[in-house]
């Protein structure tokens, strides 16, 4: 019996009692009188006696916590083992496993005083110095990934509480890309009463079929950054579900869609390795707010995905709704890092099965919930699937994977509308490319219907890369037919020009198709132009000294400021259609169309006015000194063989725009 544990206390405490009660009983005896009460009363005191002396008080039943968080049972009546190395020897189970294990490092953890004790080879397998090992886990546990040791720790704990064995694979935190593998098993010991007093076990670099199977299946699903899976498991499981409800009418799961709002702002702000961070911390906020069995995915650089199998209830949207609303919550809750506290927003999109039967169908309505979302700035908010976004997304989902396959099969043509100057006998000064599709089942389609979606998929990139040559191919033909001056004006978007190597690639572009850069001019809207101002005058400084010219397209709806204006370095702007349309019987719009022309001429710019239509929109312009005109009044966009006709018609060639 140990001196100053909780039972001894009672002991002394009832025998204390018993010696007063004892003491008393002369008194008893001569003031009660009555001889049944006095037995009584020394029966008492004989049932006290027992219970100090004889009696087995039951150990507690509470759990406590001890090194390392594992959770044990109370062994308050179990000696504690003091000599480690000395008990391993005495057990003869022990020696039988230091000998089974003996290329490998063996461990015990004395379960009454946490302490553990590691063989000298366990330094080895962790690659640390022989001085680094204590008699903690501590030991393990700055060694290994964070998440193997909480499975090791929770393994531990079943363990002993469990009367199991465990065996399992760690991997040590390593710089180099493929871990190293441990295995790790341990058994516990019990005491003759049935409680654990030890864990034993070993560690060593062999590694297990299972464990090969485990990497080869981590490497193939997971994905490395987060640990949560990758995209191809993500979509096998969505697979399984889709599978299970066609089998299963009732069986209901939801897929949810989690996207950081403006991640790259947060890489470009802080660091890469900070933006890494954020991203493990999101995966662990999602995993930990899922029910296990639930698959959590990075489907993107920041996008994550859950399938939220088996919901059950009577109405689903009442029963989704609370996990979805804990699930965003918990994510977007300030993320704390390396001493900052970051807000972060994220957007999320929600889709039933019961609303769709693919995984295609799935994800591209979830996808074009996000779009939708950032679209109308609706950062950080919930959106789940309606019928009206599916055929929206449905429409999307195939225009875009139409636009790609047409960007392969070169379906994209250009037409190509003249400029004239009408003080120069409306001779050809040059042409705008306009891009059309020549689908094969839809014939010429209007760049309306795709430049949009080709913008918001990034496929405007290559799609503009394809555009910019076949311009640029087209002039130089025309030059070579004579008409140096021609100058064809491309329109850019705002990503291609945002984009890191536009300058390289226009100048080799240029190269490649022979072209003086004389006759190239590239068109940006002002909205494009407003963007990011500092670099965007970088990028035209690098653009008009290598010799081509730039053009404000669509003048006039981007409020820029005159004063970013002036110190653009460019050569034309174009007024927007939208002004000329009612220069001729709107007051308004004249005076804005005039105002306009006295800004291209106090600026000494070029200006070409677009969208002419009507003779007497062209009388106004004439009137008011604007001499670039660009409409159906003089053409309608033309293909390359008819603009060559036009230009022919209309020569242009010794007059410079
Ligand atoms: P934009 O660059 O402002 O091009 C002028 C648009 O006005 C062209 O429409 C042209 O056909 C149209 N237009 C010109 N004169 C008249 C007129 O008198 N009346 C009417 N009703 N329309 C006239 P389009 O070709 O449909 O192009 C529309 C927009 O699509 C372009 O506006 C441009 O923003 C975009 N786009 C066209 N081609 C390309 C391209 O190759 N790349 C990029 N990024 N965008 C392009
Ligand atoms: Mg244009
Ligand atoms: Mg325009």
């Amino acid at each position: 019996m140990r001196l100053f544990d909780g039972h001894a206390i009672l002991r002394l405490a009832l025998l204390f009692t018993c010696v007063v009660f004892a003491g008393l009983i002369p008194e008893i005896i001569s003031f009660s009188g009555s001889v049944f009460f006095v037995v009584n009363y020394i029966l008492a005191i004989g049932i006290l006696l027992y219970l100090a002396l004889f009696h087995e008080f039951p150990v507690s039943a509470n759990i406590r916590k001890l090194r390392n968080d594992v959770d044990i049972p109370e062994v308050t009546s179990v000696e504690p083992s003091r000599d480690f190395q000395k008990d391993l020897i005495e057990k003869d189970e022990m020696l039988q496993m230091m000998v089974d294990a003996s290329s490998d490092g063996f461990w015990t953890f004395d379960v009454p005083t946490g302490k553990v004790y590691w063989s000298n080879r366990v330094a080895k397998l962790l690659g640390i110095d022989p001085d680094q090992v204590d008699d903690t886990f501590e030991t393990l546990k700055r060694c290994v990934i964070e998440s193997d040791w909480e499975v090791f720790r929770k393994e531990m704990t079943k363990s002993l509480n469990e009367n199991r064995p465990f065996n399992l694979s760690l991997r040590l935190v390593s710089a180099s890309d493929s871990p190293k593998e441990l295995t790790v098993s341990g058994r516990p010991q019990f005491n003759e009463e049935g409680r654990p007093i030890r864990l034993i076990g070993f560690l060593g670099e062999r590694m297990s079929t299972a464990a090969m199977e485990r990497q080869k299946y981590y490497y193939a699903y997971q994905d490395a950054l987060t640990g949560v899976y990758n995209r191809k498991f993500f979509l096998e499981k969505l697979k399984v579900d889709i599978d299970n409800a066609a089998k299963r009418p009732d069986y209901m799961f939801a897929v949810a869609l989690l996207d950081i709002d403006s991640f790259g702002a947060i890489n470009d702000s802080f660091s890469t390795n900070f933006g890494d961070n954020v991203l493990r911390v999101v995966a662990d906020r999602i995993k930990g707010s899922c029910r296990d069995n639930d698959c959590v995915a990075r489907i993107g650089p920041d996008v994550f995905a859950v399938v939220l199998h088996n919901i059950q209830g009577a109405d689903p949207d009442d029963d989704l709704m609370p996990i979805v609303r804990r699930l965003h919550n918990k994510v977007k809750a300030p993320v704390n890092l390396e001493g900052r506290e970051l807000y972060i927003s994220v957007s999320m999109a929600v889709v039933v099965n019961r609303d769709v039967d693919c995984v295609e169908d799935i994800m591209a309505n979830a996808s074009a919930i996000l779009r939708d979302l950032k679209k109308n700035g609706d950062h950080g908010g919930i959106q789940f699937f309606t019928g009206g976004i599916r055929e929206k997304a449905m429409k999307l989902y195939k225009l875009e994977y139409e636009i790609r396959r047409a960007i392969q099969a070169k379906e994209f043509i250009l037409m190509y509308q003249p400029i004239v100057d009408i003080n120069a006998g409306n001779s050809v000064v040059g042409f705008e490319a306009l891009v059309r599709w020549n689908n094969t089942e839809q014939g010429i389609v209007s760049p309306a219907e795709f430049i949009p979606i080709a913008e918001e998929t990034g496929l405007i990139v290559p799609m503009g890369a394809l555009i910019l040559r076949m311009a640029c191919e087209q002039t130089r033909k025309w030059v070579e037919q004579g008409y140096e001056n021609i100058k064809v004006a491309v329109n850019f978007s705002a990503k291609q020009f945002a984009l890191d190597n536009m300058v390289e690639d226009v100048r080799r572009v240029l190269t490649e198709t022979h072209l003086n850069p004389k006759n190239l001019k590239l068109e940006i809207t002002e909205y494009t132009a407003m963007c990011e101002v500092e670099k965007t005058i970088d990028i035209m400084r690098s653009l008009s000294s290598m010799g081509l010219q730039i053009s404000i397209d669509d003048f006039g709806t981007g409020y820029s400021s005159l004063s970013y204006l002036k110190r653009y370095p460019i050569h034309t702007l174009k007024m927007d259609k939208s002004f000329i349309d009612h220069v001729a019987d709107d007051e308004e719009d004249a005076s804005f169309a005039r105002m306009v022309i006295s800004i291209a001429k106090s600026l000494n710019l070029d200006l070409i006015a677009e969208g002419v239509e009507t003779a007497e929109q062209l009388e106004f312009l004439r009137r008011e000194g604007c001499r670039q005109i660009q409409g159906y009044y003089f053409s309608k966009p033309l293909s390359p063989e008819a603009a060559f006709e036009y230009l022919k018609a209309h020569d242009g060639s010794q007059v410079s725009v």
